[in-house]
């Protein structure tokens, strides 16, 4: 399958081939025409720019881009290390402040270095547990780094209902500092190990190298020191719960490759829980085949300009995953019901279709059997003759194509005669 009809080659290691961006290493990008590396992270181009053709990459021009852009990433990698080395300083101080415009931690005799910032004074342990919900803002500024907070309940429900229910040994938190910080502060550390993978320098500040790493999950790349991570959790642990919170524009097969390499010198069962929104499903199964989608509506706290999450329909966004969807207690009482056709809950809006054996709906939206297409369809849709598919109506596709071809046949005929 193509997005775009643009294909991602992984046939090199990337760690070595690859020229790097402050994200990490470039993926190699390839389609028809062309053959390039650009940033994995980052489909902008105005955020991050590298961009080298693929036989071009000997040129000196391209060597002076190259050259810049692992400059920027030198740069963040030292950054990080400055981070880590601050906030061991906090670790018996008493009065702990936070710098917005700095993103970092100070004490009492560095104020005067922060005067006219933005800053929280006086933190507790309880807050500096919980940056997310204390400290942090969710970032939103960029397409690429766009996060969204969950939602309290949700939280609960998942720790609750499903990982507390189930055996495995760790949670590996990506992009989910949420999540994360609420496994460290039910303190559960003697039930399972939880570690954060999250590309977001700022919690740097709040956890050491043996809670989270940098991580950029598009292209696998371990910014900070990986040591621990390693050698005294990876090769370990035996059972582990993954849980995804990808940004909804990544590159779901980028993604794919980043986790079967974190995992590939170890022998760790694994379980993957991904959140993504509804319509992204034929991608997050082309690169996933092993996950289903589940039709709970995933609620976010965060009110962002770029905030998909509240459309009539609610939340767009759903669970993917390869636990057995009948393990999931219904999110509340009111909008589920349990299908016994199916093995699982789902929406109430959700039929049950016996000719398709599941229960169909992907947006919540109720949806019908169309008999001429052999699937189920939005309820609103129209099953049209002249295009033989169903859509909405006086949303013919084919009329204005049939027109120009029909232009087009009349000229032949005119000059042929
Ligand atoms: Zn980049
Ligand atoms: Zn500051
Ligand atoms: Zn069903
Ligand atoms: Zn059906
Ligand atoms: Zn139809
Ligand atoms: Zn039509």
């Amino acid at each position: 399958m193509t997005k775009h009809s643009i294909e991602i080659d992984f046939s090199e290691n990337i760690e070595i081939n690859h020229p790097k961006c402050i994200h990490g290493p470039t993926l190699l990008f390839h389609s028809s025409t062309s053959k390039f590396f650009a940033c994995s992270a980052c489909r902008d181009r105005q955020e991050c720019d590298i961009f080298i053709p693929y036989e071009k990459r000997h040129e000196k021009k391209s060597k002076k881009i190259i050259e810049q852009h692992e400059k920027e990433y030198e740069k963040f990698k030292e950054y990080i290390q400055i981070v880590q080395k601050n906030r061991k300083k906090f670790n018996k101080q008493r009065d702990i402040h936070y710098c917005y415009t700095c993103s970092t931690l100070f004490s009492e005799n560095e104020q005067s270095d922060h005067i006219d910032h933005k800053y929280t004074e006086s933190l507790n342990r309880q807050q500096l547990r919980q940056p997310c919900q204390y400290i942090l803002q969710p970032l939103e500024n960029k397409r690429s780094n766009a996060q969204f907070f969950f939602s309290q309940t949700f939280i609960d429900y998942l720790i609750n209902e499903i990982i507390l229910k189930t055996s495995w040994d760790s949670i590996i938190c990506i992009g989910c500092p949420t999540i994360f910080e609420n496994l460290q502060c039910f303190n559960l550390k003697k039930k399972f190990h939880s570690y954060l993978l999250d590309y977001d320098i700022r919690f740097c500040s709040f956890y050491s190298s043996k809670q989270m790493l940098i991580y950029n999950m598009f292209n696998g790349h371990i910014f900070s020191n990986k040591k621990y991570f390693q050698e005294k959790f990876l090769s370990i642990i035996k059972n582990c719960l993954i849980i995804i919170d990808p940004p909804f524009g990544g590159f779901h097969r980028a993604l794919s490759y980043s986790i079967d390499k974190l995992f590939q010198s170890y022998e760790i069962n694994r379980n993957l829980i991904l959140f993504n929104p509804y319509f992204l499903e034929k991608w997050i199964i082309d690169a996933f085949p092993n996950l289903k989608m589940l039709d709970y509506k995933i609620e976010y706290t965060s009110i962002s300009s770029l905030n998909l999450c509240r459309g009539k329909k609610g939340s767009p966004v759903r669970m993917f995953t390869d636990i057995c969807p009948s393990k999931f207690p219904p999110l509340d009482d009111i909008n589920y019901k349990y299908c016994f056709e199916c093995n699982r809950y789902t929406l109430l809006t959700n039929q049950h279709c016996f000719q398709c054996q599941s229960c169909t709906s992907k947006d919540g939206l109720p949806y019908k059997h169309c008999l001429l297409c052999q699937r189920c369809v939005k309820a609103e849709r129209i099953h049209c003759n002249t295009c033989n598919v169903c859509h909405l109506p006086n949303q013919c596709m084919n009329k204005t194509n049939k027109r120009k071809h029909s232009l087009s046949d009349n000229r032949k005929k005119r000059r042929k005669k």
